[in-house]
């Protein structure tokens, strides 16, 4: 009898799985905890919590929960075409900005192909390509950091993506606008470039592909609705591309990928500028007194500016659980082959507190 893994797409037998950030509800059952006492610090979520504005449209799009979500997403594409100067024809929208990766790889990546990104950039881009049987090929970060040159000369004509994400998940180190746009640039006609700006809202300046793309260049941009507008229970991003790219994105997603009240909160999120305004406030503060207690534990970090630091912890793995059973989630990361770090994300002032208060038993 036939076993189901020898029925299975290759490349699914050697999928990796995608370990989350442990979820509130569940290290409060297994330490014996009280979940209300529990913080997670684990997934760069936003500790404001949700958009108040998108909050509002979401509870109110559940009174129609019997209809189907607008499959075309039409009012977020021309309020996102309206914001960026483009059309909404520029735009798909996902079910999360991970999602949108995924179609990416599945409307352009076949066995053979290469895809380019760093050796400890955001792990989905290696799913993507591993799930469709393309290869990867990553670009070793010295210090963490994107090495720009590198990842241009790794590029072959079997290249068919690169990724890169500015602030990069979980390093955080982020890269000069310039040096991105000419990177970008300095492509062959034939690779596609996949700029993951996650973290946009937290930055001073990101780099504007928008020039880019109207000359022809294959560029695309990624952005989500997760971090600075704290969606991300609803699960709601975006690939900004040609008119062309968008098409093709747009034939491999599902009809209704994006459920009606995130589509709601979403539209509505988009205009809530005081809140972002506030998260990027609150998250500079917290990062400078997440930056600040770790210098004075003696721990080594990478400076960042998005909405975590990785620091480095005496015992990381076993700090993890230790962590855990005193109520704080926070995420290993020697999945990503920084054995020894871990990171933290940016809470609330108390929260952080109580953060660098558990971690001063591993110095
Ligand atoms: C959090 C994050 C995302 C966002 O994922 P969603 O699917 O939109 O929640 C994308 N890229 C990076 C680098 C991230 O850290």
């Amino acid at each position: 009898m036939a076993s189901y893994s020898e029925l299975a797409n290759r490349p699914v037998l050697s999928q990796p799985v995608y370990e989350a950030g442990r979820p509130i509800e569940v290290v409060a059952r297994e330490f014996g905890l009280d979940p209300s006492t529990v913080i997670k610090l684990a997934s760069n979520e936003n500790p404001l919590g949700p958009s108040p504005l998108g909050l509002a449209a979401a509870r109110r799009a559940l009174e129609n929960a019997h209809l189907y979500p607008d499959g075309g997403c039409t009012f977020l594409r021309e309020k996102l075409a309206s914001r960026w100067s483009l059309k909404p024809s520029n735009f798909v929208v996902g079910n999360g900005s991970n999602e949108v990766m995924i179609l990416l790889a599945q409307a352009f990546l076949r066995p053979g192909d290469e895809v380019v990104f760093g050796s400890q950039a955001f792990v989905v881009y290696k799913l993507a390509t591993l799930l469709f049987g393309a290869s990867p090929v990553e670009v070793p970060m010295p210090g963490f950091r994107h090495d720009l040159a590198a990842m241009r000369r790794a590029v072959t004509e079997r290249t068919r993506i690169l990724f890169l994400a500015s602030p990069n998940n979980p390093t955080g180190g982020t890269d000069d606008p310039s040096a991105i746009v000419d990177l970008a640039g300095s492509l062959p006609d034939d690779v596609i470039f996949c700029l993951d700006e996650a973290y946009a809202e937290y930055l001073e300046a990101t780099a504007d592909l928008r020039p880019l793309m109207a000359s022809g260049r294959k560029v695309v941009v990624t952005r989500t609705f997760s971090k600075a507008y704290g969606l991300a229970g609803l699960r709601v991003g975006y690939l900004v591309g040609s008119e062309e790219v968008c098409g093709l994105v747009n034939r491999v997603r599902q009809p209704f990928n994006v459920n009606l009240p995130a589509l709601a909160a979403a539209e509505a999120a988009l205009d809530d500028d005081a809140h972002v305004q506030r998260s990027r406030r609150a998250n500079a503060e917290g990062v400078a007194q997440l930056s600040e207690g770790l210098r004075r534990l003696g721990m080594e970090f990478i400076p960042g500016s998005a909405n975590f630091l990785a620091a480095k912890v005496r015992g990381a793995e076993d700090a993890f659980k230790a962590l855990q059973r005193k109520g704080v989630i926070v995420r290993p990361l020697q999945g990503y082959g920084m054995a020894g770090w871990l990171r933290l994300t940016v809470g609330t002032p108390a929260q952080n507190e109580r953060l660098l208060g558990e971690l001063a038993a591993f110095r």
